[in-house]
């Protein structure tokens, strides 16, 4: 493009800016990353204006790590405050359409690269502003006007970054008196089948989207300002199970959405047909099977999860829009949904919380429940993870309790039929029994079932006897 000293096209959209080919990074986790969209009257719009408060490309240093917020204001016959989260949700695709510009994350853990390419062909962030402007205005028409303030002065960040986070609570707590039964629709939403391609999104009034950036109002106002935008209206159709969240609309959806890879999907369900998860989710959920709970990491957390394994290796096992038993990605705003997974136990089944998460979803941990769920203050491996729980007598020690119970039930019956058929079952001195079956014969066979059993043979010869001529 003309304008713009850089190119500008949907296939830079998966390129990486790496660490060597860096000039400088905005955000990430060594600093903070903000980006919010705000509707505004068309009055108080100076269209394509870009104003940057503190250093701008040109005043930083290369290799070095900036505080970043970037602040959109957008107006049109038809822009309204519901519309705010839709139009946010898009930064990520139009920035990553600028070469050499890597875009990752959203809200208020931005992070962003500028390569030494890019930034050595602009000494300003201004032909940056106008490009993303740009591509907004062409893929969104119903944005008229619009301008950005980019923030690079930690102090004004910080200042930019509380006020956000106010604006986003409001935005999730939108739905907090709207459920799944008091609506005919919910909505969906492709924009991550680009690099997700069976990933189905179904936003609903008790399950927010995975990126965290779109409720169902959100989606509401995008399907009616853009009805042939990626995010679509979803008939309910028939309720085939309230406790895991199971619709015949959305089965359906899930199918075409899917091509036929799931035929499913049932939203308050982590074991059983879960939603599918794309890769921008904002925490991951991990089943731990040693102690039968749930674990949670946040995108934020540097750390290890008792399992010893960290968000980013998780991550890029439960991505790609597939429906990965065992884990599953959501959207913060999920833990306060009254329906959080509750097929498999809701909170009762949480065990394990980076404190940073545990502290910032507080409110909407169960009080009977907070102290029982442990963080890498408490447990950072498995054997520290079971002794906790069992120390708070954690709901999920119960059914250790009942598992083992149920095991030696098992044990004493199967004492009980080695009784019964001596002949089936292995003993000192076990010689093994001449059998049909295991001469391939065809005179019906015998089945062998060992349950917990331990065999040790030394040796063992199988012959075949030869037939006398
Ligand atoms: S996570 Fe879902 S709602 Fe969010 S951008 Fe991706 S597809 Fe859309």
């Amino acid at each position: 493009m003309a304008d713009f000293p850089f190119e500008i096209s949907p296939m830079f959209e998966g390129e990486r800016v790496r660490k060597e080919g860096m000039f400088v990074e905005l955000g990430g986790p060594k600093s903070l990353g903000l980006e919010l969209v705000r509707a505004a009257d068309m009055d108080a719009i100076v269209d394509d204006q870009v104003t940057i408060v503190g250093p701008d490309l040109k005043d930083m240093e290369e290799g070095k790590t900036y505080p970043w917020a970037m602040i959109f204001n957008i107006g049109g016959e038809l822009v309204e405050a519901d519309l705010e989260s839709v139009v946010e949700r898009r930064v990520h695709d139009f920035i990553n359409y600028c070469q050499g510009i890597m875009h990752l994350n959203q809200r208020y853990d931005v992070w962003m690269r500028v390569s030494k390419d890019t930034a050595g062909k602009m000494d300003s962030f201004e032909p940056f502003g106008r490009a993303v402007m740009m591509l907004f205005k062409t893929e969104l028409p119903f944005i008229e006007k619009m301008q950005v303030t980019f923030y690079t002065e930690q102090a004004e960040v910080e200042k930019q970054m509380t006020e956000a986070k106010e604006i986003f609570k409001a935005r999730d707590a939108r739905t907090k008196d709207l459920h799944d039964e008091d609506v005919d629709v919910f909505y969906g939403c492709t924009l991550c089948q680009s690099f997700a391609p069976t990933n189905v999104c179904v936003v609903s009034p008790d399950r927010v989207s995975l990126c965290g950036a779109i409720n169902w109002f959100d989606g509401r106002a995008a399907a009616k300002v853009d009805p042939e935008g990626p995010q679509f209206e979803i008939a309910k159709g028939e309720l085939l199970d309230a406790v895991t969240g199971e619709y015949t609309g959305v089965n359906d959806i899930a199918k075409k959405l899917s091509a036929g890879e799931f035929d499913k999907i049932k939203l308050h369900s982590f074991f059983d047909s879960p939603h599918t998860s794309c890769g921008c989710f904002e925490v991951v959920g991990f089943y731990i099977p040693e102690v039968d709970g749930i674990g949670w990491v946040n995108r934020e957390y540097q750390g290890m999860s008792p399992n010893g394994i960290g968000f980013s290796t998780m991550a890029g096992q439960t991505g790609g829009g597939k429906q990965i038993v065992g884990f599953l990605g959501i959207g913060v705003n999920y833990f306060y949904s009254p329906k959080f997974i509750q097929a498999d136990g809701g909170w009762n089944r949480v065990v394990w919380l980076p404190s940073i998460l545990k502290e910032k979803i507080d409110e909407t941990i169960p009080a009977d429940i907070k102290d029982k769920i442990a963080t890498e203050n408490d447990a950072t491996d498995i054997a520290s993870l079971k002794a906790f729980l069992e120390a708070k007598n954690h709901p999920v020690v119960a059914t250790w309790v009942a598992a083992e119970e149920e095991e030696e039930e098992e044990e004493e019956e199967e004492e009980v039929a080695v009784a019964a058929s001596p002949m089936m079952m292995p003993a000192a001195g076990f010689q093994m029994p001449a059998m049909p079956m295991m001469s391939g014969g065809s005179g019906g066979g015998i089945k062998l079932t060992f349950k917990n059993a331990k065999i040790t043979i030394d040796k063992m010869i199988i012959s075949q006897k030869k037939e006398k001529k």
